[in-house]
């Protein structure tokens, strides 16, 4: 499994062969991913055919394309049965991929699907590093109609809380700069405001982009949609991303997914809107995913542009975003969501995830 080893360490996979060798490969794995090794064209056959049943840390259980073809979502499936979710989003001018770092997700935010889902495992360097040289390869290989056929951006906000999985996200987004060749500004780790991560994000040599999921203003409501903000509460959460701002010189992003009649309201915008000046971030407001199967509903459009221009009002930088994929299984967390669905419907006294529908959403880094 060569995305499984770590790229420094790849003669260990080819005992005997000559370095030049070694950084043939080395450059088909990371600088110009193929989705065959077949097409790993400077290599002695033998040595392809050898690779090729094990390129992939994972199967591709299912790739569903929306938005004309420019949205495309994969649900790869590790040896073990774990589930990874991955989504790649193109634009004219670029194309983003939201990329997994859990399968599942432990932090149970009461919207999002993968947290009502419980957590599987943690992704480890290889596997979160794979998800963007396979979307890298499949741009190569079959591009997106009217899009950027670079790969430019990648962000956290897949399944998973990155900021808990720390080290082998470390890792991974060391591969991606140092091995791929992004360029760390691009790419967006986005948590639910695990503190002592961000603060350590912050030590890290690369200026990241961070992005904090924030969804509401005051700790009681926090508290009931994101149950870890008991543990980091808004205050701590401030602080830290102050810190991140001034360790950086890089603004933060604020999430926040709108939820009708729950964090829609003008105190919630006039709170958002204060904390987001303090900081000087840019709010990204993101129309919740709803299901049918969830408390909480999606916002009116009219509702979701009232509320932007609330924040717009209060001087603060906002961008109402699009929902992504919303005619396939939309986003992270849905198509495991609906397999795991299924599953139910099929052993019904095992049936105790309801919440199966609350489908969590790629936000973009697009408007
Ligand atoms: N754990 C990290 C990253 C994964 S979630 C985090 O919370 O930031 C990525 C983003 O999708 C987060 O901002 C999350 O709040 C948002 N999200 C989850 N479920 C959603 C839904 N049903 N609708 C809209 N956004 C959702």
């Amino acid at each position: 499994m060569p995305y499984l080893t770590p790229p420094e360490d790849l003669a260990s996979l080819l005992p005997g062969e000559p370095p030049f060798r070694i950084r043939q490969l080395r450059a088909w794995l990371y600088r110009t991913p193929v989705l065959h090794a077949a097409d790993m064209t400077n290599l002695p056959k033998e040595l392809r055919a050898g690779i090729e049943p094990r390129l992939w840390p994972f199967a591709v259980e299912e790739e569903q394309t929306a938005d004309r073809g420019q949205t495309v979502k994969w649900l790869f499936r590790a040896g073990d049965g774990a589930s990874i979710e991955t989504v790649l989003m193109g634009y004219p001018s670029r194309t983003t991929l939201c990329i997994s770092s859990q399968a599942g997700c432990a932090l149970a935010c009461t919207f999002c699907a993968t947290g009502q889902f419980g957590f599987e495992r943690h992704l480890g360097a290889g596997e979160i590093t794979a998800q963007v040289a396979y979307a890298k390869a499949w741009l190569d290989a079959l591009g997106l109609p009217g899009c950027s056929n670079r790969l430019s951006n990648a962000v956290f906000m897949g399944m998973g809380e990155p900021l808990a999985n720390y080290e082998p996200v470390r890792e991974a987004i060391r591969r991606l700069i140092e091995e791929m060749g992004m360029s760390a500004r691009s790419i967006t780790v986005s948590t639910v405001g695990v503190v002592p991560g961000m603060l350590r994000l912050a030590e890290e040599p690369w200026p990241l982009t961070l992005a904090l999921s924030l969804h509401a203003a005051d700790d009681d409501l926090r508290s009931r949609l994101v149950p870890l903000n008991r543990r980091y509460p808004i205050d701590d959460l401030v602080a830290a991303a102050a810190a991140y701002r001034r360790k950086k010189g890089r603004r933060v992003s604020l999430e926040w997914a709108l939820i009708k009649d729950i964090n829609d309201t003008p105190e919630q915008a006039r709170g958002l809107a204060a904390i987001a000046q303090e900081l000087r971030a840019h709010v990204n407001v993101i129309p919740l995913n709803a299901s049918p199967l969830s408390q909480f509903r999606a916002p009116s459009q009219d509702a979701a542009h009232a509320f932007a221009a609330r924040i717009r009002a209060a001087g603060a930088n906002v961008t109402l975003r699009r929902n992504r994929g919303g005619d396939i299984d939309a986003a992270c967390g849905q198509l495991r969501a609906r397999r795991h669905t299924a599953h139910q419907e099929l052993a019904p006294d095992t049936a105790q995830c309801s919440a199966a529908g609350n489908l969590p959403n790629v936000p973009g880094n697009e408007p």
